[in-house]
């Protein structure tokens, strides 16, 4: 095989609809003729003679150099990722934080303006607040669901937007239509951050954004097992925004990780599945509890933007927020009383995790900052896992009733 691009996929491959894309796309066998994808543990290539290696690196000749560059195992999963999602191109990254940090750097310099939501996961919350302006990158933060503020932030010119929906952890959901074509009119470029959401549940692309990212780690390997990341984005921008960037600051992904992922990629669409109908039956739950004073889940009618999350997602996640009564010392008490969920910051695993966003992923922010982002100290975070709905439900009764007992 001299090119991860070379794809074996039929004819009939150009038709497939994304859930065969999920378990066929990129696909790329080897003499071998093996069933499952090929994992490529090698980090470099070699060359028939010093003239292939020459052309090689000159571009006459595609081949794969250097697995910083390109690894055929990496590829595999950036093309099945790209089918997916309805994308031109993918690379992939180590984390869901190096595809963040690579997506925006790579298109930034000092005096540009960047203009972002302000409830966004704690990291990419410090790129842009913390990093940015010690390049001289200006940033500009919004209220994520007010088109007037975008609108006011986006009449002056800017490089680029950053928004996540749904929004970690209060689960806001942004308008990407409009916020894309108010970015282009600002001459920006939007990036959406849609972990949340998954590949499965919303299209940003389609929508108007102009990139995509996720970290991997969250639902598309979905089973604990490793990092990663993606950028999504059209040919051009890969190609000659995004490609020097990865390939001379190198956060390339292991070809190890990029084939749990791919694997992971094939079931994803039936994990997202049972995700979804978890979270809604779990929400449904805890809306009915004296304990909790608000649930959001961008299912239920009571979300303020449940109609925007019902335009723009196919389905409303595996993710939810409860506000607690009695505050951090309820969180506490129930965390602490539950049997079956685990208590930890990861999210989007089959197993369901639970988490105090206020001492945990969101513990450096002022107390201040937290409020403006819209986190009490009552809050707690819950990823559903795909357990059976029923043991989630009785296991945070049980929890719940032991509050204050
Ligand atoms: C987890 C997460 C990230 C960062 O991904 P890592 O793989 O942990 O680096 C970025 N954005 C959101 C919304 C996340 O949930």
């Amino acid at each position: 095989m001299s090119s991860g691009d070379s794809n074996t996929s039929p004819k009939a491959a150009r038709s497939w609809r994304p859930r065969t894309r999920a378990v066929r796309g990129g696909l790329t066998r080897t003499g071998f003729c093996e069933t499952s994808e090929a994992l490529f543990m090698t980090s470099g290539y070699v060359y028939d003679s010093a003239a292939e290696a020459e052309q090689s690196f000159d571009g006459t000749l595609d081949r794969m150099v250097y697995s910083r560059f390109k690894n055929p195992t990496v590829a595999m999963f950036e093309q099945r990722l790209a089918e997916i999602e309805g994308a031109e191109a993918c690379r992939a990254t180590a984390s869901g934080m190096a595809a963040v940090h690579a997506a925006l750097m790579c298109q930034l310099k000092a005096g540009d303006r960047i203009v972002a939501s302000r409830a966004l996961f704690g990291s990419c919350q410090w790129i842009i607040n913390e990093l940015c302006p010690k390049f001289g990158i200006e940033r500009v933060f919004v209220d994520g669901p007010d088109l007037a503020a975008w609108a006011a932030a986006l009449s002056q010119p800017a490089t680029c937007v950053f928004i996540e929906t749904p929004a970690n952890p209060t689960l806001e959901i942004i308008d990407i239509a409009a916020v894309a074509e108010l970015a282009h009119k600002a001459g920006a470029r939007l990036v959406v951050d849609n972990v949340f959401a998954t590949p499965i549940l919303q299209s940003p692309l389609t929508l108007g954004a102009d990139v995509v990212v996720y970290s991997a780690t969250k639902h598309i390997d979905g089973q604990g097992r490793c990092l990663g990341g993606a950028v999504l984005a059209d040919h051009a921008f890969c190609q000659d925004v995004l490609g020097p960037y990865l390939r001379n600051t190198g956060p390339a992904l292991s070809p190890f990780n990029a084939w749990l992922l791919l694997k992971g990629l094939e079931t994803l669409d039936l994990r997202v599945e049972r995700h979804c109908a978890n979270a809604l039956k779990v929400a449904r739950f805890l809306e009915s509890r004296p304990e909790v004073a608000r649930v959001l889940y961008p299912g239920l009618e009571s979300h303020p933007q449940h109609a925007l999350a019902a335009r723009q997602m196919s389905g409303w996640g595996s993710i939810l927020a409860m506000e607690l009564k009695g505050g951090k010392a309820a969180a506490y008490a129930m965390l602490d009383a539950l049997e079956l969920i685990d208590i930890s910051n990861n999210l989007g695993d089959a197993k369901s995790l639970i988490t105090h966003p206020w001492t945990t992923t969101h513990q450096r922010l002022s107390p201040d900052d937290k409020l403006a982002m819209g986190i009490g100290e009552g809050l707690v975070r819950l990823s559903v896992g795909i357990e059976d709905g029923d043991d989630l439900v009785e296991d945070l009764g049980r929890a719940l009733d032991r509050i204050g007992t």
